[in-house]
């Protein structure tokens, strides 16, 4: 780990576009993202599978991986996956439009927390520099320190973000034992339509 909320983090956006074409950063979605990108998309699922995929968990998979993952895997009949953005053969990503993401306002939770990505140690919400971007991201150290508070904030929001997806997936995933298990797609669909009853309950 490379920093907590002790430490001053400074970065302003240069939108310089190379977090969202590093070939090895994977943008994982919570279902809060799912049901945003599904909105931005004109609520067209053929649309959404033509941007939004999933990544496996095989049995070839390192089990540091998974362990890695802050996102829990969704137990489908095509195997333990986690949703996320495709990527371009370029590997740059789908949304990504020179030198813009095509999707500003409706970019997923990491994506917003980018250069920062948020952890759970000893029950302390910590945050650290995401993969690769002190080594790729030209905004950090520059403008104005951000403030303890505002960072204090975004780590609460994210990793409750984050819990209330995986606590979603668990409950699926012990019903997905007792039953067909859902195909991959069926498990994405399953979840952008709990993102929307969510935020339907959330409006009330
Ligand atoms: S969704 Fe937008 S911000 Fe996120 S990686 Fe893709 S282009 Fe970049």
């Amino acid at each position: 780990m490379n920093g907590n909320f002790s430490r001053e983090k400074r970065f302003t956006c240069q939108q310089s576009g190379h977090c969202c074409c590093d070939p090895d950063i994977i943008v994982t979605l919570t279902y809060r993202d799912l049901f945003r990108l599904f909105t931005v998309l004109y609520r067209d699922f053929r649309l959404f599978l033509q941007k939004i995929s999933f990544y496996t968990l095989d049995s070839s998979s390192h089990p540091l991986i998974e362990r890695h993952m802050v996102l829990e895997p969704i137990l489908t009949s095509d195997g333990k996956i986690i949703p996320g953005l495709k990527k371009h053969l370029n590997k740059t990503c789908v949304f990504y439009s020179h030198p813009n993401c095509s999707i500003y306002s409706a970019r997923p939770l990491s994506c917003r927390n980018y250069p920062l990505a948020f952890v759970k140690e000893n029950k302390q919400i910590i945050s650290v520099w995401a993969k690769n971007s002190q080594k790729t991201c030209p905004g950090i150290g520059k403008g104005s320190p951000q403030s303890l508070s505002s960072i204090e904030q975004r780590g609460e929001q994210t990793l409750e973000e984050i819990e209330k997806h995986n606590n979603v997936v668990k409950e699926l995933n012990i019903e997905e034992r007792n039953k067909r298990p859902l195909s991959a797609r069926e498990a994405l669909w399953t979840l952008v339509i709990y993102g929307e009853a969510q935020q339907k309950q959330m409006q009330q």
